[in-house]
């Protein structure tokens, strides 16, 4: 029989990403409560969550100095806005903070509450920044095949999932798209990383003549794709891309949502593969995910143009109601001074090779193609015959399986289709990693003799 909680969630609750034609056919999995890396579901199971929820929950799932810094700024001050001059202690803190660890100099950190928001705020920044400098008509946007930006219209429009834009009528104009850097799965036969970077670049860089240069604005980019399947670029990749962007006066965002404060052994993606953004976004792993919180850092040079902007029309006509929210901005300068005190990054980087052995272990499985890992974020790509590169029929659905068997194994991944992904808090210890993977390997194992 349902709980009464799940009684009301299938009666009442409107899912994200979740098939609503047959949910309530579907048990809700309702979690309510958590602690390190765990989480518990109203049954009292417990689960790793290998996944840090979405990629989130970097310090796991009740950290007491998180909880601390949220009580204490409710009780100060629950609420101000930062509209026209009005700021909080927290907020201009938390701004200077985040300038402190920018991975290139940058000159002004915008809040917003969610990544999407960020994406958004990035676009308009962008559309606002060309306008000002002259360049009207340089308003194009190019996102990349796999990528993942969010769900706000212009957001959703950048990225390049299909779910995201079908019956949406998505994406809208002014958005181009390129080809992903996923050297698995779009090399030509016997092209090596170095020659797929290249061609991807050549790619851009044709898109770009083709559309005008005149007309192209800006190109989005995670330093490792998430959501599109744990995508990490060949090491070259950036630089070329880069050498493209400069030529035609593209601006670069980095999507930093993911791979923002420590995922891969740097605190930021864009040092861990020589990004040179004008602007970055992060949301996330900014608060451990214990509030709602993004940010979007602007270079020297965006700033500038932005500010003359508004000094001629009067305002910079964007923002949130809660942008800069002083429990939010509270919550993410203790989770920074956690990362600091903890020595996270440190961590992260001990134990990259550990994680990634793990997941080499299960890739020698036959029904695994590829493995890819960098930081603590990982995947596992499944075939059904990995050294032969045959793909499942989809309607077999494997990494779906897969996930419920682990599941059913006390062990929440992600699958993508069918790869399968890992991004377990960077708390994680090497005990718990180990048995993270002892975990995975019974769910495939199980998988496997069902084949
Ligand atoms: N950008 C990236 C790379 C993401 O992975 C996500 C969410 O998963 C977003 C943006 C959107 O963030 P949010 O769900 O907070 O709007």
């Amino acid at each position: 029989a349902r709980t009464p909680n799940a009684a009301a969630d299938v009666a009442a609750h409107l899912h994200s990403y979740t098939n609503l034609a047959t949910h309530g056919q579907v048990e809700p999995l309702l979690i309510t409560r958590g602690d390190g890396i765990h989480v518990e579901d109203e049954a009292g199971r417990r689960y790793i969550e290998g996944m840090s929820g979405l990629w989130c929950a970097s310090l796991g799932f009740g950290h007491p100095r998180l909880v601390q810094a949220g009580i204490d700024a409710l009780k100060t001050l629950p609420y101000y806005h930062t509209f026209n001059h009005r700021s909080n202690p927290a907020a201009a803190q938390l701004a200077e903070r985040l300038l402190a660890l920018a991975p290139v100099p940058m000159a002004r950190v915008f809040f917003a509450n969610s990544g999407s928001e960020a994406n958004d705020s990035a676009v308009k920044m962008i559309w606002y920044y060309f306008n000002a400098i002259g360049k009207p008509g340089k308003k194009k946007i190019i996102g990349r095949d796999r990528a993942y930006h969010g769900v706000t219209v212009a957001s959703a429009s950048i990225g390049g999932l299909a779910a995201n834009h079908a019956d949406f009528d998505l994406p809208i104009d002014r958005i181009l798209r390129t080809g992903s850097p996923h050297h698995y799965r779009d090399a030509l036969p016997g092209e090596s990383a170095e020659d797929f970077a290249t061609r991807r670049a050549d790619e851009l860089e044709q898109l770009i003549l083709n559309e005008g240069p005149d007309t192209v604005a800006a190109f989005f980019a995670e330093p490792v794709m998430g959501a599109g399947g744990v995508i990490v670029p060949p090491p070259t990749y950036f630089e070329k891309i880069q050498a493209v962007l400069r030529r035609y006066d593209v601006l670069l965002v980095a999507d930093e949502v993911i791979c923002g404060f420590g995922r891969t052994g740097e605190m930021f993606g864009t040092t861990t593969f020589g990004m040179r953004p004008d602007i970055l976004t992060c949301a996330k792993s900014l608060s451990s995910a214990y509030v709602p919180i993004s940010a979007v850092m602007v270079s020297q040079k965006v700033h500038d143009a932005m500010a003359a902007n508004s000094g001629r029309i009067g305002t910079f006509g964007h923002g949130y109601t809660y942008s800069g929210h002083p429990v939010a901005a509270a919550v993410a300068l203790e989770t920074l001074k956690v990362y600091e005190d903890e020595g996270i990054l440190a961590h992260t980087r001990a134990l990259a090779p550990r994680f990634a052995q793990g997941l080499a272990t299960q890739a020698e499985r036959r029904i695994v193609g590829n493995m890819r890992a960098v930081g603590l974020i990982g995947a596992l790509e499944l075939m059904a015959d990995g050294a032969a590169r045959a793909p499942f029929d989809p309607a077999l659905k494997a990494g779906y399986q897969v996930a419920q068997y682990a599941l059913e194994e006390g062990l929440i991944v992600r699958a993508m289709g069918d790869t399968v992904a890992l991004c377990p808090p960077l708390i994680i210890t090497p005990a718990e990693m180990d048995e993270l993977f002892a975990r995975l390997g019974r769910a495939l194992g199980r998988f496997e003799k069902t084949l």
